[in-house]
């Protein structure tokens, strides 16, 4: 075996030999019970916990030296029963810890306990999470339960197919063909980088993009329109280049359908390769999708794959926190970065072919100056630090528009909930479930406690909101410092005013929309496209004292573009027949609240983005926000700080740009 100067061998035949041999020499073979490649993990089973403990720094040491993800877990035969450990746990725990339940991850050898305090049951240095791992074998992970009025119950439903035993084997199975992919024997090394856009571009919606190296292909992101029928629906998944068994992986950005609405489809049709997330974009994914093909089973009577893919789906996502590079395939590592966007939202930041080329792609993102800032914030603003940037592939949904100022949007909102309060009618605003429902339930809630809104204002909330609202307070440490503080240190629910009511049946939502009191209604979907707001807008519209707030970005085609561009007759159905629904309501669109930048802050953004990439690809956004973008960034980009002129493209569908190499240079 010949090694290169920097320790990793050339082939990748003989890589996963050279990975055993080093693992062996330099933590001593004696307890190390097997290796396994594990997914984009090399895992190390070892018979006694103990080793785990004892060798961290090595173990750490030896990742760093091969630089590969290198875990070490307790052979299945060396845990503990289940009974026993979750007895130890809740015995040896610290004093005043409530544990609300347990879920066993029998395939990472991981207790994923909820609990009312995670920090303190990890303990300082993890020294609680290391007595459990020598005591047990299982590795201790902690997650915030939800305050009240959301439960436990909500995040052990979301774990529950963690716990599925025959979806164990196949999670086996999934991480041992990923990593056996992943470590492959290269026939080539990377040729060449293509990005072939097959969604999203020159267009909002269905986000798709095709990454190509020759070696290897990884599809980032498999969004589905927000209000298209038939084959505007999906991304082209029929070019030639997008073959189902010669993709690699699947990188998801963030949990918005039209980022992950259309990778079950792809499990429909045969794909079973591994989908990566981060963590809290896994559980929202996990509700969104099946509440996906709940509601158009309902409203459209069929949907585009049903639960089973789903799950199968699921028993092969892996997840990938923010910072950790993770080989996705054999030439292309991927690290996320935070976006800002929405809770556990990232950018794909891809290394390929040992840093021949490296691509960022933004996903949706959030940019803004934090210092002076007085808005209430849920997320930080996206990361802007890297150590290579060649190409950037960033979204231009705002590229045409400025918004007003977040704190400016905050005071519109509370004034027209004020009037319409006092004309004694219902402030209608259609969220997406996961994003501005909680960013305005925050806002809505310090409003509440400020006494800037009437109390006795009824907020409620419909659709998947409740549930998407509790993944937010257990993932405290993705959310913004003030608002993680409020919940792990304060121990507050920053998310629920007392005058919230979650709609779980028709009766709540009869009465929302037929009392006599003032209340706001905060329903899905955020376009209007389908879900409860539906129904509400039916029975609200033609009361000139009720108001319909847009507080999100509305797409092209959508129910909820064509009521905001002025339409004030629409048809709806009522039992069977077709009436015309006369738009009386006052309809108002603050545009503050976005989760995506504006126009200027993406161009600071840019402006604050180390290095300044050579490429700049524009898309997920329409044509006139596209093209004021390229214009500003071809026309500033001295002012943005790019060393020289940058290359400005504006790809449509279908496109393929070869960004590596570029021999032909015309300047
Ligand atoms: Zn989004």
């Amino acid at each position: 075996m010949h090694l290169r100067q920097n320790g990793v061998a050339p082939g990748s035949q003989d890589l996963r030999g050279f990975i055993i041999i080093s693992i062996y020499k330099e933590l001593g073979g004696a307890d190390i019970a097997s290796i396994e490649f594990e997914g984009p993990e090399i895992a190390v089973y070892v018979k006694n916990p103990k080793f785990i403990l004892e060798n961290e720094e090595k173990i750490k040491a030896l990742a760093r030296k091969l630089r590969k993800r290198v875990v070490v877990r307790t052979h299945p035969d060396a845990r503990k029963d289940k009974e026993y450990t979750k007895r130890f746990i809740l015995e040896n725990a610290p004093d005043d810890v409530t544990v609300e339940g347990f879920i066993f991850d029998d395939v990472l050898g991981e207790v994923r306990v909820l609990t009312n305090k995670p920090g303190k049951l990890v303990g300082k240095g993890k020294w609680f999470a290391n007595k459990v791992l020598a005591e047990t074998g299982w590795r201790l992970v902690s997650f915030r339960s939800p305050p009240p009025p959301f439960s436990s119950k909500m995040i052990l439903h979301v774990f529950t197919w963690v716990e599925n035993k025959e979806k164990a084997k196949e999670r086996r199975r999934a991480l041992k063909e990923a990593g056996e992919r992943i470590f492959r024997d290269t026939v080539s090394s990377t040729r060449y980088v293509r990005i072939i856009g097959l969604g999203g571009f020159g267009e909002v919606g269905r986000s798709a993009i095709l990454l190509d190296t020759g070696e290897s292909k990884v599809l980032l992101d498999a969004g589905a329109a927000p209000d298209a029928l038939g084959d505007n629906m999906y991304p082209h998944f029929n070019v030639p280049e997008f073959l189902i068994d010669q993709l690699d992986a699947i990188v998801v950005t963030h949990a918005h359908m039209d980022h992950i609405g259309m990778i079950p489809l792809l499990f429909k049709y045969g794909f079973r390769g591994p989908v990566y997330a981060t963590p809290p974009t896994r559980d929202l994914m996990y509700l969104m999708l099946q509440d996906f093909i709940k509601v158009s089973s309902e409203q459209m009577g069929y949907a585009p794959y049903s639960r089973k893919e789903i799950e199968t789906m699921f028993s092969r996502v892996i997840t990938v926190d923010y910072g950790v590079v993770t080989d996705v395939a054999p030439d292309v590592k991927l690290t996320f970065y935070n976006a800002g966007h929405i809770l556990g939202s990232a950018m794909a930041h891809l290394h390929i072919g040992q840093g021949k080329h490296n691509v960022l792609y933004t996903g949706d993102i959030k940019y803004y100056r934090i210092k002076g800032d007085r808005a209430i914030r849920m997320l930080s603003p996206a990361h802007t630090q890297f150590q290579r940037v060649e190409t950037i592939i960033m979204e231009s949904t705002y590229g045409a528009t400025e918004q007003q100022p977040r704190h400016e949007a905050e005071e519109e909102l509370i004034r027209t909930i004020n009037e319409v309060y006092k004309r004694r009618g219902k402030v209608l605003i259609p969220v997406m479930a996961v994003g501005r429902a909680q960013e305005i339930l925050l806002m809505l809630s310090k409003a509440v406690e400020e006494g800037r809104i009437p109390q006795d204002m009824p907020i409620y909330i419909d659709g998947l909101i409740f549930e998407t609202t509790a993944i937010h307070t257990a993932y405290p440490e993705w959310l913004a410092p003030p608002v993680k503080n409020s919940i792990l240190r304060d121990e507050k629910n920053p998310f629920a005013p007392p005058n919230l009511v979650p709609v779980h049946d028709r009766s709540k939502r009869q009465e929302a929309i037929w009392s006599n009191e003032p209340a706001i209604v905060l329903a899905t979907s955020g376009m209007m496209t389908g879900g409860p707001i539906r129904e509400y807008f039916k029975y609200l519209a033609e009361d000139p004292r009720n108001a319909l707030v847009f507080v999100s970005y509305q797409a092209q085609g959508t129910l909820g573009r064509r009521i905001k561009d002025g339409e004030r007759e629409i048809q709806v159905e009522d039992d069977g027949k077709i009436r015309v629904l006369k738009i009386n309501l006052e309809v108002k669109a603050i545009e503050g609240f976005s989760g995506h930048a504006s126009r200027s802050e993406l161009l600071y953004f840019l402006k604050h983005l180390t290095p300044k990439p050579r490429t700049v690809i524009l898309n997920h956004g329409e044509p006139a926000a596209l093209a004021s973008l390229y214009k500003a960034i071809t026309g500033r980009w001295e002012r943005l700080g790019f060393p020289s002129q940058p290359e400005v493209l504006v790809p449509e569908n279908l496109d393929a740009i070869k960004v590596y190499p570029r021999t032909l240079r015309l300047r």
